[in-house]
């Protein structure tokens, strides 16, 4: 099998009403496709996470990484991700945008051989012996706090077991102390037997998320996440070992290279790779490694990112050692529902993966040209 073509769609959704958060308002959701076909007819599709400008990954992939990996064969995928990282690394490029550009590349191979072998992505990978996995609602953001608490009471109601929920306020939304009067009252609203994680999104300083957790310790919570930026290893050293609740991260983190550096330093219990940032499949394998040698728990993480990067988050959960539970995303997202058919539903604090080859879904095109930048 050989690779002949690849090529990217770029997406972009905007929602009517911003969601609000720890770094500000977020309006507009994007995305880089990456659709990569081979000699044998087949078509695999991944995504590159994008914030800002879907056009840079698009450059990268197909001005950059294309050349690498056209004519090979995608049963080399190990060895293609390698060659990509490879090819710019010694120029200093080795966090990123390249990183999220191979990270698209590498998912389509994967589904490219899903497909191939008429096998689930996450079995392909070497499966967990889990056809279902364990998720969380994700996010309760900003709002008042009566209307914080309503939402986490839907979310109860809809069958969830385990809800995150935004923090890191800015003083004009009343900062740490709404922050910690929320948390308060949604525990006292939902009651002891609901998982509570409570996400930063990088908003506070060391001393400030150390202030934090130590006022909400009585109330059970499972992880702070992002509590400082993603660059400040010091911080998070800090926050780990100045106060009790376990500290997740890794959304921000590149490759293993950068999970290492949180692990060696033990400021990391739960890391939540994204798929399309972390390196694809292979990447996202290659932590699970790490985290399966250091005794941590695993937390995929998928927020902004759209449905394709939510489907491979699925078979990563449903593949690697150690999961804790997948980030099912129900916050409004125009780019998450891109396929033929429902994006699987959690039940009862779980949720199952698709069984059909690859990643087992297909995209509805009248739905991308909807979201398609040209
Ligand atoms: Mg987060």
């Amino acid at each position: 099998m050989k690779i002949t073509s690849i090529k990217c769609r770029m997406l972009a959704g905007t929602l009517e009403k911003p969601i609000q958060f720890g770094i500000g308002a977020f309006p507009t959701f994007s995305a880089t496709l990456v659709e990569i076909t081979t000699d044998d007819g087949i078509t695999g599709v991944g995504e590159c996470i994008v914030r800002k400008a879907p056009q840079v990954t698009k450059t990268v992939v197909e001005q950059m990484l294309a050349p690498v990996i056209t004519g090979r064969d995608p049963h080399d995928a190990e060895a293609l991700w390698d060659e990509m990282f490879q090819l710019l690394r010694g120029w200093g490029h080795y966090r990123g945008f390249v990183f999220e550009a191979v990270s698209g590349i590498d998912t389509a191979l994967w589904d490219i051989l899903g497909k191939a072998a008429g096998l689930p992505v996450y079995k392909v990978l070497g499966g967990a012996g889990r056809d279902r996995v364990p998720c969380y609602a994700s996010s309760l953001y900003f709002a008042d706090l009566p209307e914080m608490v309503a939402q986490a009471q839907e979310q109860i109601r809809a069958g969830h077991t385990a809800i995150k929920m935004k923090i890191g306020r800015s003083a004009q939304l009343g900062g740490r102390r709404m922050d910690v009067a929320c948390v308060k009252a949604i525990r006292n609203a939902v009651g002891p037997d609901v998982d509570i994680m409570l996400d930063v999104n990088s908003a506070y300083d060391a001393a400030t998320a150390i202030k934090v957790c130590r006022q909400l310790e009585a109330d059970d919570i499972t992880w702070i996440e992002e509590p400082v930026p993603p660059d400040d290893l010091d911080g998070y050293e800090r926050v780990r070992k100045g106060q009790h609740i376990p500290v997740a991260a890794g959304e921000s983190e590149f490759g293993v290279f950068g999970f290492r550096e949180l692990i060696t330093r033990n400021a990391i219990d739960i890391l939540q790779p994204d798929v399309a940032r972390v390196g694809g499949f292979t990447g996202a394998r290659r932590v699970g490694a790490l985290v399966h040698a250091h005794n941590l728990r695993y937390a995929p993480h998928t927020g902004f990112s759209a449905g394709i990067s939510h489907l491979a988050s699925l078979h990563v959960a449903a593949s690697v050692p150690n999961l804790m539970t997948y980030e099912y995303f129900f916050a409004p997202n125009p780019l998450r529902d891109l396929f033929a058919e429902p994006f699987p539903q959690p039940d009862n604090g779980v949720i199952p993966v698709p069984q059909r080859p690859g990643l087992g879904l297909e995209l509805d095109q009248r739905i991308i040209r909807k979201f398609e930048l040209t």
